[in-house]
């Protein structure tokens, strides 16, 4: 690059407006939403990050593709289309189409999953853990030691410990585990990506064993990014050439299109197994709809093809990684502890390390996705004990969640840079009063899944 500045690679051709609110207009209505931003309208938020699932912009020309669909309920043109770009990038020879990516994880879990069973993965994102669980079987998180802690820079953090893979596999007997899954990002351990190196060698046990390597591919382009990035040898590779490969290890994947495939619903379940794919086409028929549609119209499907063309895209990528990293260098400038290095889709904020006089059972995380609302009408998520704390059974007391995250997540070519400039000056003011914001206390709360609809107060501070 002969040039400093990574501009958008894109220029707007639709607009929707920003409402614009000023703080007393903010406190009120989170005052009214129970200090709970899920429980926010979207019109009343001016950057919203709460999420990268679903909202990102299509291009003109996935909106093109939307035309072009072909809503025939069998054998449509457009499934044809969508299996040729999933075919040609990710390699697998069965493909059905699903809503969203849980509705893969609840088929493909169903199918091979027994009660007892073990599924290791390097981490469960949150509905792929309650799939397996809902069969009854366990989810085993493996990451390596480094990704459990948010200082350390080591560049592939969303690698599963290997080690940790074959002393479970021992332990447990092979016939307990009915697949193995790596998650591309890591997303619950903080969008850091996984290595090549650690693909192979994943996949080189679970061929030992006879057991099949199911990838969660949600960001698999971001993830090829940082290989070409960060892995030695990929450097002068496309990345579409680098996703090749990395699937080649796999047996088959789940997919939420709401991420990498650029659009803003649908996903899929790959495999290479024939036996595997009929059974999981049944299920699909029983609650998902005909196998060449899965429950998407056929525009939907097209978008999808077009997507995940789109999103292998080197400018593209450079952009998007870029722009991520630039809000987590210049939040690390003014103070934030951030987990480290930038992931692909959002920047984690350490709450607890920023709030030291907020006690875990007073959510240090909640109390600042609400000062960032207030302040400058910012939506974020809090990942700690709000999200995942617990009550001891025999004690009847809360145990707070490990860590106190908040999460900005990045919607894919929604936001400028103006725009991120403008999350960084609103973060700037309120890092200089993090020492007043106050902690919160749940009035109601409906377990489990409590984080979207329950309502807090804030708790006055005692006089001191
Ligand atoms: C979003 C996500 C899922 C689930 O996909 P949905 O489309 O939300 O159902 C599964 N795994 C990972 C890693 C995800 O980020």
């Amino acid at each position: 690059m002969s040039f400093h500045t990574i501009i958008e690679p894109f220029r707007i051709k639709v607009v929707e407006p920003i409402r614009m609110t000023d703080r007393a207009e903010r406190e009120a209505l989170l005052g009214a939403a129970g200090y709970n931003p899920f429980l926010l309208k979207a019109e009343d938020v001016i950057i919203d990050l709460l999420t990268d699932s679903g909202t990102g912009a299509m291009s003109a020309e996935q909106w093109a593709g939307m035309m072009r669909g072909d809503e025939s309920y069998a054998g449509a043109r457009s499934y044809y289309r969508f299996f040729d770009a999933v075919h040609d990038i990710f390699g697998f020879s069965h493909v059905l189409p699903v809503h969203q990516g849980r509705a893969a994880e609840r088929i493909l879990f169903s199918t091979v999953c027994h009660p007892g069973d073990v599924v290791p993965n390097n981490t469960h994102f949150d509905t792929t853990r309650a799939n397996v669980e809902h069969v009854g079987a366990k989810a085993v998180d493996l990451p390596i030691p480094q990704g459990r802690q948010p200082a350390s820079t080591h560049p592939f953090k969303g690698n599963m410990d290997v080690d940790a893979l074959r002393v479970l596999i021992a332990e447990v007997g092979r016939d307990k585990v009915p697949l193995v899954m790596l998650t591309v990002t890591n997303n619950s351990g903080g969008g850091q990506p996984v290595s090549m190196e650690n693909v192979k060698a994943v996949s080189a046990v679970c061929k030992e064993h006879g057991l099949p390597l199911f990838i969660d591919a949600c960001r698999f382009a971001e993830n090829c990014w940082f290989i070409r990035e960060r892995e030695k040898g990929y450097a002068d590779r496309p990345v579409i050439e680098i996703a090749r490969e990395l699937f080649s290890y796999a047996d088959g994947a789940t997919m939420s299109a709401k991420k990498d495939g650029l659009v803003n619903i649908g996903g899929f379940l790959a495999t290479n197994d024939p036996a595997l794919a009929k059974q999981e086409a049944t299920l699909l028929i029983l609650t998902e709809g005909f196998p060449t549609y899965g429950g998407l119209a056929g525009r939907d499907l097209e978008a999808i093809a077009v997507g995940l063309r789109e999103v292998l895209d080197h400018d593209y990528l450079r952009y998007r990684i870029t722009s991520t990293a630039y809000l987590g260098k210049h939040l690390t400038k003014i103070g934030y502890p951030i987990v480290q290095p930038p992931g692909g889709h959002a920047i984690y904020v350490d709450a607890a390390g920023l709030l030291p006089g907020v006690p875990p059972q007073e959510y240090p995380g909640q109390a600042l996705v609400c000062e960032l609302y207030v302040a400058g009408g910012l939506r974020a998520v809090e990942i700690g004990s709000v999200m995942f704390g617990s009550t001891d059974p025999r004690t009847g007391r809360e145990m707070p969640a490990s860590m106190e995250l908040v999460r900005l997540a990045i919607p894919r070519r929604v936001y400028t840079q103006s725009h991120i400039d403008y999350v960084i000056e609103v973060m700037a003011q309120v890092y200089e009063r993090r020492e007043r914001l106050k902690g919160l206390r749940i009035v109601w709360q409906s377990p489990p899944l409590r984080h979207f609809t329950a309502r807090f107060e804030p708790i006055a501070k005692a006089a001191s």
